[in-house]
């Protein structure tokens, strides 16, 4: 689908959003490029254009990637509350289910004006958590950090909760739903076998242990209790 000029901005500053990590570190043009399934010279001429102009929203320095301005990471914020609120709207009150309302809401997150976002804010009851469990940033465009470890690096012997899981590969959340992996459950993590090996949990409330793969292990996002 093609993308117009101002979606295709915002698809940019949220993958730099969500490259950059909780440290803020510089996403790679590489990087961006894989992310977004374009070619590493469309990156390069978008961030010098990003980086241009009256209000820049990123810093971009060749080979040493991009980094959100303070205003790029407003404005990726917006687009990411956008996206979480639409989720979680589709999911409680549309009764869509938490594998399909990724896609709908990639779409729609460019197409929502203020008012309707504070009017779905405000049916939702003002919510801090997205479906897949992922923090919604507030109208002021902050986001508080969480301490969340990945599954697949948790160490054995550790008790925890889902704090989130990735969103993107539908076929992945309903698995997850099914074995009942989701935000909020606990788990016990009893060890990581060698060599690409599962993850192996104890899923309270199961009695048995159960392996996860090393894809999805590194797709689960942990908080410690
Ligand atoms: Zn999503």
């Amino acid at each position: 689908m093609p993308n117009s000029g101002s979606e295709s901005v915002d698809d940019y500053l949220k993958a730099i959003l969500e490259l950059s990590g909780p440290t803020g570190g510089p996403a790679t043009s590489n990087r961006i490029a894989q992310r977004l399934g374009v070619s590493a010279p469309s990156v390069t001429g978008m961030l010098r254009k990003l980086s241009t102009g009256n209000r820049p929203c990123v810093t971009y320095q060749k080979h040493h990637g991009a980094r959100l301005t303070n205003e790029g990471r407003r404005r990726a914020l917006r687009i990411v509350r956008r996206h979480r609120l639409v989720e979680l709207f589709l999911c409680e009150v549309l009764g869509y289910s938490w594998d399909e309302v990724h896609e709908e809401a990639e779409r729609l997150e460019h197409f929502i004006s203020g008012k309707l976002e504070e009017r779905i804010a405000r049916k939702l009851g003002n919510p801090e958590f997205d479906p897949h469990g992922d923090r919604i940033p507030s109208k002021h465009g902050t986001l508080p950090k969480r301490k969340t470890v990945r599954l697949s690096e948790a160490p054995a012997g550790q008790t925890a909760v889902v704090s989130s899981v990735s969103d993107r590969d539908p076929e992945m959340l309903r698995y997850l739903q099914r074995i009942g992996l989701v935000p909020n459950r606990r788990l016990t993590v009893l060890e990581h076998a060698p060599f690409e090996g599962p993850t192996m949990v104890r899923l309270h409330g199961e009695r048995q242990s159960r392996g996860i793969s090393p894809k999805l292990a590194r797709a689960v996002l942990l908080q410690e209790i």
